[in-house]
Order: C-alpha cells, then structure tokens, then sequence
C-alpha cells in the first residue's frame, strides 16, 4: 500500500569513549553518529527492506550531510528532509556515568529539527504512504503533531495502518500532550511500548487487564520490548509469543527500541508472521546496544540472520 513513514528529528550522536568521566575537563570523545529516535527507526526499516522515508530538517551542514548520505545509503526515501540554510543540525553529547546511567547535553531546541514543516515534499511522501509510525515524545512538539495530525487523517483514510512507539515521559502526560496520546491509542494498530508503557496505555495494572482494554479499540497487535528480558507479542486472538533476548555485552543502550521497532514493523508489513518479526526485532535491539552509535547496529536482513545463527540467548 506504500512506504512506512516516519516523522521527527535527525541529529548526530557524540559520545564519551569513557565510562565515568564527565565533561567538566576535555576528554576522548567519537562521533559523529548519526541520530535521533526517527531517524534510527527508519534506517533499520529500510535496512530490513521496507520502502521507507523519514519527514525531517536538517541544517546545510556536516551533520547534516552524514545523516542524509546514511540513510540514502541504507535504502530510505530522504526526498522530504528539508535542508535550513539558517539553523545547524541539532547535537548531542553523551557520557555514561560509571552507574551506566546516561548525561545528556543537547543542542536540539534551536537547530534545523525545530522547522520541521508540512512542505510540499513532506506532503507527497505523506499522500504515498501506506503506515505512519509515531514515536511519542513527538506528541509535544506542536510543529510534528500538525505533521502527524495530517498524516494520521490521510494515511488512515486509505486503508493504511498505524504503529505507536509511546515513549512515555510523565512530564508529557497531561493536558494536550495525553489528549494527542488518547487520539493515537484510538487508530493505532501496532503498539510498541516498553516497560511500564503498556499499563499506562491500557490503563490497567496487569498484562492481561492492559492489553484487553486496548485490544477494545483499534489496536490489534501489541509487541512489548523487555530490554535484557527480550520481547513478547500479543494478538487480539488472544494469542501470545515470548522471545528470549540475545546474549550481548551492552556498550551503548541509545537506540535499542527504535532499532526493534523499525525491524518489527517492517517486518510485518514485508508479511512475515509475528514470531519472525520478533526475533528480527530481538536480534536487531541486541545487535544495536552491543555497538557505540545510536544507529551503528541495524542491520540488513543477511546480517540479522547471520547474528541469529550465530549469537546465544539470555536464559538457554
Ligand atoms: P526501549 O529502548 O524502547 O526501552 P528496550 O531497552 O526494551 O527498548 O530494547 C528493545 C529491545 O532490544 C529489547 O526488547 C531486546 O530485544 C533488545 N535489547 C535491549 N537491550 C538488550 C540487551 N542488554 N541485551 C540483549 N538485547 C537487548
């Protein structure tokens, strides 16, 4: 029905080699790596073989550069990322304390990913798309939702699908950002949540109470990521499937869920059955956080099955 699409923001990733020192004094840093939750999403759609495009700004520069030419490279439709003449590519810098916890500095709110617009471009990829993934931090950002609000009506109106990563924050909930949250669970079909995500979605304390409430609405299919743990599907059938994590050493967590959301709906809208999709998805989630990079572990459908053959489970 057409290319998973994807809206929201491009930057590059650059990171302490270290664990445990902090920025208070010049240390090695490696980057850039190309990034933003979107961005890796889509490269592991298109990796995987999906028709895919991204909606987003970049800044006429490097940065910018470096994450076009990758996401050209791996297969995704990069014609609606608008080039500002005006603002740079937004940045991050990031270092793990030596808990494994993350510090973030961003340059993000006055860069190129702040113009985001419904550009002519961003409207034919939208008017060709058969499935809108949503991420939901995007939810408070009112240029993406005008984007999102737009795409949703168009998408859906032709029989296209709808896939919701809630990336939930408590400091988003409330006010327009939960009205926006509570629209999206009413016409998604694909829920990607993790942790905790799926009580609050559904409202409800237990697996079965959350994923029955939203089984009563649009959704029909919920995979549920469990870091370490691996993943679980469930089908409106009432069916289930569990799906052991990969043993990796973790290096850099940054992307992990976008990574198994990108192999998870690509998958499915290539046909495979849910039980295939989860193990990319598996495979594409461990194969992410045992690099450094946000964007550096997806991987094609050869590399994937080439990591399944070759890599043990957590628990086996
Ligand atoms: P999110 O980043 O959205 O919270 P997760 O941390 O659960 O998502 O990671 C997504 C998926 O990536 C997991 O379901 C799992 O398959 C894989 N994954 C994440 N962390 C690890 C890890 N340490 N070892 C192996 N696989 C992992």
């Amino acid at each position: 029905l057409g290319p998973t699409i994807v809206v929201g923001e491009i930057l590059v990733e650059i990171m302490a080699r270290t664990r445990g020192v902090g920025f208070l004094e010049p240390i090695d840093l490696i980057g850039p790596f190309p990034s933003g939750a979107p961005a890796i999403f889509i490269d592991q759609c298109a990796k995987i073989g999906g028709a895919a495009g991204i909606i987003a700004s970049v800044g006429d520069d490097d940065f910018g550069r470096l994450n076009v030419e990758r996401l050209r490279r791996d297969g995704a439709d990069v014609s609606a990322i608008s080039v500002s003449p005006d603002y740079p590519t937004g940045s991050a810098f990031v270092r793990y304390r030596a808990d494994g916890s993350r510090d973030f500095v961003y340059n993000i709110a006055k860069s190129a990913a702040g113009l985001l617009a419904l550009t002519a471009d961003a409207k034919a990829m939208i008017a060709r798309a058969g499935h809108l993934h949503v991420m939901g931090t995007a939810l408070a950002i009112p240029e993406v939702w005008a984007i999102l609000d737009h795409a949703i009506g168009i998408i859906k109106g032709r029989g296209g699908s709808i896939s919701l990563d809630p990336n939930l924050r408590k400091e988003l909930l409330g006010g327009q950002t939960e009205e926006r949250f509570a629209r999206l669970i009413d016409v998604a079909d694909l829920l990607l949540p993790s942790g905790d995500e799926l009580f609050v979605a559904g409202k409800a304390d237990g697996e079965a109470a959350a994923t029955a409430a939203l089984f009563g609405r649009a959704v029909t299919e919920i995979a549920l990521k469990r870091g370490e743990g691996g993943s679980t599907f469930f089908g409106a059938d009432g069916s289930r499937i569990d799906c052991q994590a990969f043993a990796v050493d973790e290096v850099d967590p940054t992307g992990a869920g976008d990574c198994f959301g990108g192999a998870y709906v690509a998958s499915r809208r290539l046909g495979m059955p849910a039980a295939m999709a989860l193990e990319y998805a598996n495979a594409a989630g461990a194969r992410n956080v045992a690099v450094l990079g946000p964007m550096e572990g997806a991987g094609s459908r050869r590399e994937l099955d080439a990591f399944i053959a070759t890599t043990p489970r957590h628990g086996v």
